[in-house]
């Protein structure tokens, strides 16, 4: 039988605020535990919420950005559990009246096509703090510093069918949170945690199966992993006879085990009323339109500028616009250079793969955008050959001098263009070469070439690469055929 996948996904995104979503404390990641956690993260008697502004001007830039509704009116509820990492008994989170509503987010398939998934709505609620269970023996200890981070929860319809849906999905949820600057998208230290739900049902089948839930993945090869498990499992499982019981599982990415955590529990379990604490939310047309003006250029437009501005191919344009960072250190190497798409060969290609070696983002690159402009600026004039170029990037990167210009004239790289010079140099090289420039004269011309390619290649390695490839090409055949 011929079984079709079903994903849809919950994933939370912190909101990059400097205080808390109900209280002063400072968000930033990394502190030493417990000392970013005030009266209101710790739940004391008394304490009463003051809703950050901020966070729910960055919801409604994400409700923007997926052309949503927004709800003008929205309200706060508690969600009632207990938890050691929960110290007020419930998390303010939002139910019946979230503050963004139905939208939509494209996606691009690697057979070239476009898929719309469609939101169902995304919320504002509170984070947990974090329990810690690996340095403690017989003890779990408890950091609050996460308490009270602003969230979105925001959450689709069941609209993907496999991991690669799932995966190019996520990272356009990435690259859009990044981009409206509402998220700094660092994965690695839970930025963005993705929850995947999976089901299987028999291909043309419309009612829906069962399905699990596979909580807090936190990078797009794990979930990617995490969805092709899930799927074979549950087939496995209904094939032989079983059935696949609702059910909130976890995966190990580093060592590639699932197993289930809990059964499923139902709203109703957690006792939601409106937070008696917090007024409903009104937000006035005039600070819809005021945001609206706020919000920069979308991956979507970007890429369609960068095809027709500045003659990028599609790929490039995709990959160079997707995510904030990189899109604004191309556009300042392309301007400085004057040469776009030499500019995305070298984003693309030495600086994404010196990055790569190195473990650095594209920010914290010690080669800034307008120090690879003024690089690519000299290859452009034929001051330097690509390749000498690669030399001079090595030695921006080491610190080894602060513009290209610098690095050309310290170790003194620029190309020779001299027709006498050059001329001068093969003349030496065809000296020592007698027993091949026999054998070249006496080829038949078809063969001559690949021959060819000897000669300039000893006349590039006697110039130690600097003389000018095309003159030396050009000079060498008007000798060798003379
Ligand atoms: P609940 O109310 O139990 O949280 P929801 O209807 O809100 O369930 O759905 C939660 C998530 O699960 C959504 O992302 C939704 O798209 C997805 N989902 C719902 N049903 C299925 C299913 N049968 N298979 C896969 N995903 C599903
Ligand atoms: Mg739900």
């Amino acid at each position: 039988m011929a079984w079709e996948a079903v994903i849809g996904l919950e994933i939370h995104v912190q909101l990059a605020t400097k205080t808390k979503i109900f209280s002063g404390a400072s968000t930033a990641f990394g502190a030493e535990p417990n000392t970013q956690a005030c009266a209101v993260d710790l739940g004391l008697p008394g304490i009463l919420p003051v809703l950050n502004e901020e966070a729910v001007n960055k919801a409604i830039k994400f409700g923007l950005a997926i052309e949503a509704d927004i709800n003008k009116v929205n309200v706060f509820e508690r969600k009632n559990y207990f938890y050691p990492d929960l110290p007020k008994g419930y998390q303010t989170t939002q139910l019946e009246k979230p503050i963004v509503g139905a939208g939509h987010v494209d996606i691009a398939l690697s057979d070239g096509s476009v898929k719309t998934v469609r939101i169902h709505h995304a919320h504002l609620e509170e984070d947990a703090g974090k329990s810690l269970h690996e340095d403690f023996q017989g003890m779990s200890g408890i950091d609050l510093n996460r308490a009270g981070t602003p969230l979105i929860e925001i959450v689709t319809e069941p609209d993907m069918r496999n991991a690669e849906e799932a995966v190019a999905f996520a990272k356009k949820l990435h690259s859009i949170v990044t981009t409206i600057g509402i998220c700094d998208g660092e994965m690695s230290q839970g930025s963005m945690r993705f929850d995947v739900n999976v089901s299987v049902r028999p291909k043309g089948q419309e009612k829906l199966g069962t399905r699990t839930e596979t909580k807090n993945l936190n990078s797009f090869r794990f979930m990617e992993q995490a969805i092709n498990k899930e799927i074979e499992r549950q087939i496995d499982l209904i094939e032989d006879g079983g059935e696949v019981i609702q059910e909130t599982r976890l995966y190990n990415g580093d060592t590639g085990e699932a197993r289930s955590m809990r059964s499923k529990e139902e709203a109703n379990d957690y006792r939601y009323f409106p937070c008696p604490d917090l007024l409903p939310v009104v937000i006035e047309d005039s600070l819809l339109e005021q945001l609206k003006g706020e919000m920069p250029e979308l991956p979507e437009a970007k890429k369609a500028r960068f095809i027709s501005e500045l003659g990028l191919g599609d790929y490039d344009a995709e990959v160079l616009s997707s995510d904030r960072a990189t899109a604004e250190y191309f556009e300042t190497a392309a301007k400085a250079s004057d040469d776009a798409k030499l500019a995305a060969n070298w984003v693309m290609g030495e600086l994404a793969k010196t990055l790569n070696q190195e473990n650095l983002s594209i920010a914290n690159s010690p080669v800034n955008a307008e120090m690879l402009g003024g690089l690519i600026a000299r290859i452009k004039d034929n001051t330097i050959s690509g390749k000498i170029a690669k030399q001079v990037f090595e030695a921006l990167w080491k610190g080894e001098g602060t513009t290209a210009d610098e690095v050309i004239e310290k170790k003194g790289l620029k190309q020779v263009t001299d027709t006498g010079a050059i001329e001068a140099m093969i003349d030496e090289v065809l000296a020592n070469c007698t027993q091949q420039l026999e054998q070249y004269r006496a080829a038949p011309v078809e063969k001559r070439g690949k021959m060819l390619g000897f000669f300039v290649g000893q006349c590039m390695k006697a110039s130690r690469g600097k003389a000018n490839p095309g003159m030396v090409n050009q000079i060498l055949r008007k000798k060798l055929d003379n």
